[in-house]
């Protein structure tokens, strides 16, 4: 009887334990997906640090295989480009031509960094100043080319 009992403890402690390292394992995974995940993240910021110093570097003359995805960067900048400006006039501000801050229409100098700027001519009418600039595009002299 005492043999059974043996038998019965042993084979509770063993699957006790192996439960217990089955849990350890499980916890070291989980600790390790972690760690990779982390590491996946500071490997991404390098990659992209590492992208934007290759595009600043040789955006003029990009590797034949890496052409497309420069010039995919630059359509990219552009557009950002022309969206901040948007927003900018939407604003009313202008930006530094030294340190990038946005300056009121109505400023000289910037608030940052104390450059005294050009101030660009006031949007004050700017459908106006789109329609000049459609009629300047237009040759006055070919009859064809007028609208309406
Ligand atoms: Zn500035």
């Amino acid at each position: 009887m005492s043999e059974f009992f043996d038998r019965l403890s042993e084979a509770l402690t063993s699957t006790g334990k192996n439960v217990g390292d089955k849990a350890k394992a499980k916890s070291d995974e989980v600790k390790l997906l972690y760690k990779v995940g982390t590491e996946k993240k500071a490997l991404d910021i390098i990659f992209t640090e590492l992208g934007k110093a290759y595009y600043e570097e040789y955006k003029e003359a990009p590797s034949e295989e890496l052409a497309a995805l420069v010039s995919e960067a630059t359509i990219k900048s552009t557009e950002i480009a022309a969206l901040e400006d948007q927003i900018r006039t939407i604003k009313g501000v202008y930006v530094c031509p030294n340190c990038g801050a946005d300056i009121p229409l109505e400023y000289d100098f910037c608030g940052k960094c104390g450059t005294k700027v050009e101030r660009p001519a006031p949007p004050a009418e700017e459908t106006a100043e789109e329609e000049v600039q459609i009629k300047v595009e237009v040759d006055p002299d070919s009859a064809d080319s007028t609208e309406e």
